[in-house]
Order: C-alpha cells, then structure tokens, then sequence
C-alpha cells in the first residue's frame, strides 16, 4: 500500500480529535465502527511504517484523559485496554498462541463486553471508600460521590477481604435511558444520544444529584488488587465478588478455541436479553499466575482479547415511506418498518437518505429490507432483501408539509421544498431559533414549539417575545404556571445573548456558530453587517463568495426584514459581544491545562478565539502553547515530550497585554 507520512500524520491527528470527543466530551462524532474502521487503517500503516509511529499515536496509549475538573488518583494497579479482534479465526489464534507459550495445563474465561465506562471501586474493611474513573490508565478522575449514587454498587461487602480494588463497568440500563429520553422530550431537552455515552456523561458530572437522577449501575468483572485474601484464578475472584455482594460479568469457562467461539456466539445471540449494551465477548486466560507470566504491552494485557462483534443488521417489512422536510426545506425519506429490536432499542422507523437512494436501491412499501444501527446510534436502511412492490418510491413533486414546488439543489442530491411559509420548515427554524448554539432558550425544545404553534401562538421566531404567562397557561398543552413563568423569564434573558447568536439562531445558510462569530467580531452591530455588500463581505476571512450571497440574499428577502423589525422592536439586541481584537494568534493552537488564577477555562478560551487563534483539548505536534496553570495534568507532560512552548499565565497576559503587531503598509 502506498502511504504516505503526511497521510499517517493526518489520521492520528483525526482520531486524536475523534478520541477527545468520545472520551472527554462523551459526545462522539462518528460510530464506534467507524472508528474502529479508521484505527485498523492506521495499525496497518504503523506494521508497515513504524519508523513513523508518534508516542501520541492512538495504539500507544488508553483512550481517555484526565480532566481537571475532578481531582487525579493514581491507579496502584492500570487500568488497560483491551486488544480488539474482528473474526473467530483471529480468536483462535489467539488461543493457539496461548497455548504455545505455556506448557502447564490453563483455559479461558469467556464474559461479554459491557459498553460503559470504566471504573476503579476501592473498599477498606468491606466500606466504600473511593471510585475513580480510567482516565489514561495511569491516572483516573476521582468520582467517589458520583459512584455513591450508582444505584448496583454494594457500599458494604460480606466477608470482604483488608483493603481490594475492584474494577467494573458503569451503564445506563436500556430501561432508564428510555424513561430519562421521554423525560427530556417533555422538557424540550436534546435526547442522550446513546446509553454509553449517556453513562460517561453522568458519572463526570459535577454534582453528584444531577448524577444521582440518571439511575446507573454497575458491573463488575475483575479484581485489581486484594490484601487480606489470595486467589488462583480468575473464574475463583469472579465467584468470591459476587459472594461479596458485587452485580458480577456473566463468565463461562471454555477449554478450547471452539468452546470459546461458542460462547461469544452465544452470548451475541442473547444481546438483546442483557439490560445493558454489549460491544463484544472478552476471552481471558483464567490463570492468574500464568497472566502474570504474560504481562502487558503499553496499552492492553497479552493474556485477553476482546472480540468486537459486527453492527447487527435485521430484516423487516417497509409499511410506509414518510418524507420529514428539515429547518432548510431539505426533504429526507424515512421507512416506517414494522418494529424490531437492534442494538438493545426498539426500531420502527429508518433513514432512506435521500431520493437518489431510493431509486439506486428500487425500494418501496411492502418491501422487505436489511436495517442497520449505524453507530448504534440512527437506524438506516442497508438493502432490499425481498422486493414484493412494484417499481420505486415515487418522490414527491411538491412539499408535504405545504404544496409547494420542490426542486433539486444544483450541486447535490438534496430535494428542498420551495414554500416560503411552509409550516414544517417554520416550526423546526423556530426550533432551531432555541437550541443551545443559537439564542439558548432554556424549555424551548420541539414538543413546546410544536405545543406553542398548536395553540396558534408563534408563526416566527419574533413572535416568541410576545408571550405573555396568560397567554400560555390555559391553551398551550401541559403548561402549568410554572412552567410558563419559567419560559418568559427565559426568553426575556436570551433577548442580551448578542449578534453571535442570533446570526447563528436565523439559521442561514453555512451560517452556523462558527460563521456567526466570525461575523460578529468584523460587525460590531446587525445594521453594520446588513449594510455590507457581497464584495465587502467576501474580504472576510472564512466567509466565501457563496455563504456571502446567502447572507445578502437572506437580509434583502421581506420575510426576513419582518422578522429584524419585530426583534428590534421586542427589545432583542443586535450588539456584538465579541470583541474586535487583533489577530495576533492568527493559525495558533493553545492547549489549557491546571487552574488559572484570573479566568475561568471559558474565558481564557474566548481571549485566545478574539485575538483569532484557536483553543484544543489535546496535546499534539501541532499545539503552538500549552497555557498551564496551577496543578496541570498530563497535558504539561506531554507538551514537555513534543517540546511545545509551555506558557505560564503571566506570559499569556504579557501576550494579550502587548501591542498588536504591526501592520505591514498597504
Ligand atoms: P474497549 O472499550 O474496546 O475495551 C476496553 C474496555 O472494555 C475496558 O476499559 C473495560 O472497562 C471494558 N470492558 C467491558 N466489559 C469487560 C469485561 N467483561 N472484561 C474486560 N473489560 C471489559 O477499548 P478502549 O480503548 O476503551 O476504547 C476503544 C473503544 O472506544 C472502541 O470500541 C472504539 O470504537 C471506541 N471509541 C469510539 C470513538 C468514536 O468516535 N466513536 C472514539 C474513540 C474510541
């Protein structure tokens, strides 16, 4: 294969930034497939190339990182990972190899891999002491009083040994994610995304009560460490943790690599009877002096594989084609299929893309089709597997939602719908106007919106900032006083969020967050930007001719006039809160790491943003600062390793303080 180092450096950095969205943010941007798909690729540069493998390279070290926000603990014991494998063959490989490197008698244990997130419990004298996350490892984040909330987890033991460490798997039952998902579609809160990061997510949370009402549990499946007590296998510690009171791994013993096989097929079979999601079986040595004997590489055991099984795919009947039409008139294709279970959810309904979809597959109602989770996250439809219509799905030729003409977009395969007052793109801009990246409406999801149009209140987004509580409670379905006082005084504060924002909340083309501030830092106010022309505008870093037009294009339509007017008139501003600085960070990267006397990590970010350099999570080759304040994390140590400028925050103010550099003459 022909690769190429700038390729390898581009895919570490990819997955570096994949990895720090997962693991810090608990907010993954692709499918763990995906993922995986992409790591493989780079394992494979890396055998053919290791002269070009960085010490930063995601298969040399565990995943996450130790945020500052909770205090470190070092693990006496590392939390490691484990090595992934794909097919059975590489499973009994393994097995072979382990039967070659030891000559005395040894089997396997054979449990199913939890996707939760990893965590250390220590006990002494049989109490609850402390909990900590995995971290990188080495180093885990102290969530003992998250931990104290885990509903599963034992706070006493029966005849625990001295002191033990117990390593287990914390998640979100299939049950509670459902009941809390329900909740947060009542309340106009975005849905958890999936239960493992669902889990992640709640257990970093700050206070332990926000932590308490996810409802988690545990699952636990080794011992890390035990004074007081000694133990020959691993199959013994798992049954001495359960008689201590600990929810335990199911674990089944296999002599051979076809006992072994069986099992994760048989424990694939029944994914779908365990409360929680499963992403694979662990085979593990059973022996626990031969394990010992074996050791670890830098990042996983030798003795134990993880088998990954493959994204479940199932069939089912098409009842009906529906088109949804989004907040820019796009109109997307779903299948109502008659219910089945995958990946641990109900699914009755799957994305079909987009109409060239449908015609290159000939799909249509009464069809029987393949249906994947892709990323376990959005079910899609994969292929047609018993064609029982005639022909394709029609697309239709005007909007659902309004009767309007559609057309084609000249540079892809989106059908948009023409209508300028077409309800359903209406309802989800005024959804959109709410959302966290635009004016931050606090109760303004899409079942109030949905509520506030049913009771013949909002037709635009100007019209939210004339509500009054008398106006809601009554006619707006399950809106108590409360609620509505709550939403006023909501809006009422959105109403100062700035430009930014509400460049963000008009939802206009290629004008997302990003774009907005830009923006909002050349204009100091929305009359200044709308007197720009399409030529001014162009001059502008990270703004092209073509979103250049849609801005013009938008501010010039009637409708969007009407609704400024209306803004300016309900009181909202159109002043810039972002600052117009120099760009003196210009193409800088910074890396924070410890706890700055004078901001807060939002701040500090901001400044770095204004004076146009960018702020990153992770520390790489190319991090241009690492700004460390007091008890910085591992961050500091590996910025020392790559030998990137490590600023104090002395330095950084003396940077922001000193005169803007001088501009070459025109
Ligand atoms: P891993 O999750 O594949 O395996 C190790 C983990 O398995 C351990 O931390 C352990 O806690 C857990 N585990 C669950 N049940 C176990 C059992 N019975 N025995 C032993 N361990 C058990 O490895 P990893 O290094 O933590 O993470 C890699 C995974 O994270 C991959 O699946 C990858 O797809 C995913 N990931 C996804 C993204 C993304 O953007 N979607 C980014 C980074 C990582």
């Amino acid at each position: 294969m022909d690769y190429t180092i700038e390729g390898y450096n581009a895919l570490v950095e990819k997955l570096l930034a994949l990895s720090v969205a997962y693991y810090d943010n608990d907010a993954p941007l692709v499918s763990d497939f995906e993922y995986d798909r992409m790591n493989n690729e780079l394992k494979r540069m890396e055998a053919e190339h290791p002269e070009w493998i960085r010490p930063d390279s995601p298969t040399q070290h565990v995943g996450g990182h130790v945020s500052e926000a909770f205090a470190p603990v070092s693990h006496e014991v590392p939390l490691e990972s484990l090595q992934d494998v794909f097919s059975f063959e590489e499973v009994s490989a393994f097995v072979e190899k382990m039967d070659g490197a030891l000559s005395q008698p040894h089997d396997y244990v054979t449990e199913p891999k939890i996707d939760g997130l990893s965590v250390a419990v220590e006990y002494r004298d049989g109490v609850f002491f402390r909990g900590a996350t995995r971290g990188n490892g080495e180093v885990g984040e102290d969530v003992t009083e998250n931990l104290r909330t885990v509903r599963s987890l034992p706070k006493k033991l029966k005849n625990a040994p001295r002191r033990i460490i117990v390593r287990g798997e914390v998640y979100m039952s299939h049950e509670t994610f459902q009941t809390i998902n329900a909740r947060r579609e009542i309340e106009g809160q975005p849905p958890l995304a999936n239960p493992r990061n669902a889990a992640a997510g709640s257990l970093r949370q700050q206070d332990p009560t926000v932590c308490a009402q996810r409802m988690l549990d545990i699952i636990c499946f080794n011992i890390q460490l035990a004074e007081g007590a000694s133990y020959s296998t691993h199959y013994e510690t798992l049954e001495a943790l359960e008689a201590m009171g600990f929810p335990v791994v199911a674990h089944t013993l296999c002599k051979t690599p076809k006992e072994c096989t069986d099992t994760i097929t048989a424990i694939g079979e029944g994914r779908e009877g365990y409360p929680f999601d499963i992403d694979g079986a662990v085979v593990k040595l059973n022996g626990l002096s031969q394990r010992e004997m074996l050791g670890s590489t830098a990042k996983y055991p030798r003795w134990a594989v993880a088998y990954k099984y493959p994204p479940e795919k199932k069939p089912s009947r098409v009842v009906d084609i529906l088109i949804q039409v989004g907040r820019t008139g796009v109109l997307t294709p779903k299948a109502v299929i008659e219910p089945i279970r995958l990946a641990g959810t109900t699914v009755t309904n799957a994305t079909l893309h987009n109409q060239d979809f449908i015609e290159n597959m000939g799909v249509n109602v009464g069809d029987t089709v393949l249906v994947q989770k892709a990323g376990e996250i959005i079910p899609e439809v994969l292929e047609v597997v018993k064609k029982e219509s005639s022909g394709a799905f029609r697309f239709p030729d005007i909007c659902p939602a309004c009767g309007a003409p559609v057309v084609r977009d000249e540079d892809g395969a989106a059908i948009r719908c023409t209508g300028a007052e077409c309800p359903a793109q209406r309802l989800r801009s005024i959804v959109h106007f709410a959302s966290k990246d635009a004016m931050d409406i606090d109760g303004l999801g899409p079942a109030v919106v949905e509520a506030l149009d049913k009771a013949g209140l909002i037709r635009t987004p100007a019209e939210l900032y004339y509500l009054e509580v008398k106006s809601l409670v009554g006619p707006v379905d399950r809106m108590g006083k409360k609620s509505a006082e709550k939403l006023i005084a909501n809006l009422e504060q959105s109403k100062q969020r700035g430009l930014a924002r509400l460049l963000c909340a008009f939802g206009i083309r290629q004008v997302g967050s990003k774009a907005a501030k830009v923006l909002a830092r050349h204009f100091s106010t929305l009359d200044e930007l709308m007197a720009a022309t399409e030529e001014q505008l162009t001059v502008i870093d990270d703004v092209g001719p073509i979103t250049a037009k849609y801005l013009t294009d938008w501010f010039a339509a009637d409708q969007s006039q009407d609704l400024i007017r209306r803004l300016r008139e309900a009181g909202v501003s159109f002043e810039s809160r972002e600052e117009i600085a120099d760009d003196r960070f210009a193409g800088k990267t910074f890396v924070l790491t410890g706890t700055l006397e004078h901001y807060t990590r939002a701040e500090a970010e901001e400044i770095i943003e204004r004076f146009g350099g960018k702020a990153s999570g992770s520390v790489s080759q190319k991090t241009s600062y690492v700004l460390a304040g007091a008890n910085p994390g591992s961050k500091l140590t590996k910025a020392e390793s790559l030998e990137v400028p490590i600023l104090s925050e002395e330095d950084f103010e003396k940077m922001i303080q000193s005169k803007p550099p001088a501009k070459p003459e025109a």
